[in-house]
């Protein structure tokens, strides 16, 4: 991963989604804003209990860096999504966004964000079709298979090839504390083998599978390998800290210029 740094804040790019001019991309650390303890500092989420005030200026201050439309929705661990279109731009309200945890759009300047603390964080880009989506998938979204669902969409809405798409696994909850004891109750036995402990389970393999089967090619698909638990001192980590803020992961389209 690349670590870049703008005004104090700091922010990861991965490698090979960084070869694509016509994208930016970044996984922001918890640097760089105003928000006070638990949720220091850079917290984009507004509904876990921090100072709307601060929540905003956090906003606003990665939106001047990006130069662009900031996008996010209301994710609730369901299989949502949605498609970010002129006419969704012209009629959203962001102070109420809907419910959703994909959104998917070919509009240049419109920068999708996702908030997560653990959860994972995933980008697809088609290149060819120049169309991106950002996912929110925690282990609910992954038993859910969001990641196939927005695919899916993908293809249905804008004939995008699947093989013609890179996909990014952002910095989330490692195999090394991805601990569910109550696995047998809460994950599908297909899931089982990826069990890496007694009940530890490795979930970014999980969603590396899951994006092949989605028909994305091995080569395309990059994995952080960075866990938030343990790397708490930069990522928020909701199982780490429970009252905490969220990173922000946003991709977007280049306007051409
Ligand atoms: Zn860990």
């Amino acid at each position: 991963m690349i670590l870049r740094e703008t005004s104090g804040i700091k922010f990861y790019e991965f490698p090979g989604l960084n070869r694509y001019p016509s994208v930016f991309h970044g996984f922001f650390t918890r640097h760089g804003g105003f928000s006070k303890p638990p949720y220091h500092t850079l917290n984009v989420a507004f509904k876990v209990g921090d100072n709307p005030a601060d929540v905003a200026k956090n906003v606003k201050k990665i939106r001047k860096m990006l130069q662009g439309r900031l996008i996010w929705v209301n994710q609730d661990h369901g299989c949502k999504i949605i498609i970010i279109d002129k006419h969704y731009l012209e009629t959203c309200n962001q102070n109420i966004p809907p419910e959703a945890d994909a959104i998917i759009t070919s509009e240049p300047g419109v920068a999708l964000m996702i908030k997560v603390a653990d959860c994972q964080a995933i980008f697809l880009f088609d290149r060819v079709k120049n169309v991106i989506a950002n996912i929110h998938c925690g282990w609910r979204g992954n038993v859910n298979e969001i990641i196939k669902k927005t695919v899916d969409t993908m293809k249905k809405t804008f004939k995008s090839d699947p093989r013609d798409v890179i996909a990014t696994i952002s910095p989330s909850l490692g195999p090394c504390c991805g601990e569910f004891k109550g696995y047998r109750e809460l994950l599908p036995a297909h899931f089982h083998g990826y069990r890496v402990g007694v009940n530890h389970f490795d979930f970014w393999k999980i969603s590396r599978e899951q994006l092949i089967k989605a028909g994305i090619s091995e080569k395309n698909i990059e994995i952080a390998g960075m866990c938030t638990v343990c790397g708490n001192n930069h990522f928020f980590s909701y199982r780490k800290e429970k009252i905490t803020g969220r990173c922000a992961a946003v991709i977007m389209l280049k306007e051409k210029e």
